[in-house]
């Protein structure tokens, strides 16, 4: 706590926050009224300070745009039932970032400036924070290379910035995916474990061919093979097969998220089966003429949960039964969120209170 008087704030002058309607939200449209901003260089994090949200000033040759050394980190904070505001998984989401650092050969903050920084700048934005059910503070922390040059380079100048923004909770209606035999994500020994830029830059184009096809998503599979399934979009993909909630093991082509982890862990400790293993593709098609499979879903801090209805598996779409409040999605969605509010006690110690 130390660090955290030590963080000056340097107010705005007039908040914004009147003209944001907070029954109206929509998903990354609004940002808070102020931003943790702190410098690398001369081999060294700086002062870090809490600023005005505010444009950045950026030399065309900055590294960061000609040569993807960006990485971030996506979190939230919650207002709890008892009008206190926690962040949830501080150090998970930390020890990714840093790994996510390490990856592009960034410059990591120190996991006391990363901590007392995201404390300071909610406590700083605390009007922020929506009281709306399922609403939260989005936060985003992030590093870019700073340093001028154009010659391709590992930067020796870098940016730490956090700046939040009011999201709503995402009703999300279950969508159509389809399984990507032709396009790959990430490849062994690639970035694919890594929150990097460059990740999602590569992804957009299959994802826009899936849509002109009608589907929402894609469900990535493996680089070398396409017989294995890692992930569904931008989330991490769980199924419920003979009552067992399976999900791809980790590897460096898979996102370790925290949404993933959270919902394994209180599966468990609800009684269900858990099992992280290869997922082939050709299981999930047996799985549905068999009728074994009974759910699918995206898994990530933004929605939580993201239903799936409709997996097409090599031009043939497969439907999902349906959900209903007995879903196991819906029941792990409602304990994490019970969990965040406080309704239910936090035995993992997940919420940090600001
Ligand atoms: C961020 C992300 C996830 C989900 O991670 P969470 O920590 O649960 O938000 C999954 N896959 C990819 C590719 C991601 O970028």
């Amino acid at each position: 706590m130390e660090l955290l008087t030590e963080i000056p704030v340097k107010r705005v002058h007039r908040s914004t926050i009147t003209e944001v309607d907070f029954s109206n939200l929509e998903f990354g449209k609004y940002t808070s009224d102020h931003m943790l901003l702190c410098d690398y260089t001369n081999g060294e994090w700086q002062q870090p300070m809490i600023l005005p949200f505010a444009n950045l000033s950026l030399s065309p040759s900055t590294l960061a745009l000609h040569y993807g050394q960006t990485v971030f980190e996506g979190m939230k904070a919650f207002r709890m039932d008892d009008g206190r505001i926690n962040i949830f998984r501080i150090d998970k989401h930390y020890d990714r970032f840093v790994k996510s650092l390490d990856r592009l050969c960034m410059a990591a903050p120190s996991k006391e400036l990363f901590t007392e920084g995201l404390l300071k700048l909610v406590d700083t934005d605390k009007a922020w924070v929506p009281k709306q059910k399922g609403a939260a503070l989005y936060l985003r922390p992030f590093v870019y290379a700073s340093e001028a040059r154009f010659g391709v380079k590992i930067s020796e100048e870098y940016r730490f910035i956090i700046f939040s923004g009011p999201v709503p909770e995402l009703y999300a209606n279950p969508i159509k995916v389809k399984v990507e035999t032709n396009y790959i994500r990430a490849a062994k020994g690639g970035t694919g474990f890594a929150k990097c830029g460059g990740n999602y830059g590569g992804a957009y184009y299959p994802t826009k061919l899936a849509r002109e096809q009608g589907y929402e998503q894609v469900l990535w599979t493996d680089a070398k093979e396409n017989k294995f399934i890692e992930e569904s979009g931008m989330m991490n993909v769980m199924f419920v097969i003979d009552d067992t909630l399976v999900t791809p093991l980790l590897s460096d082509s898979i996102l370790d998220g925290v949404t993933r982890d959270s919902l394994l862990a209180l599966a468990n400790d609800m009684g269900y089966k858990t099992e992280e293993r290869p997922v082939a593709v050709e299981e999930l098609a047996i799985a549905f003429r068999n009728k074994t499979i009974t759910e699918a879903f995206g898994a990530g801090t933004a929605a939580v949960v993201a239903p799936i209805q409709t997996i097409n598996i090599n031009g043939i779409d497969y439907q999902l039964p349906g959900y209903n409040k007995d879903s196991l999605l819906n029941k792990l969605k409602t304990k994490l969120e019970n969990i965040r509010t406080g309704i239910e006690a936090d035995v993992h110690e997940w919420n940090y209170i600001v």
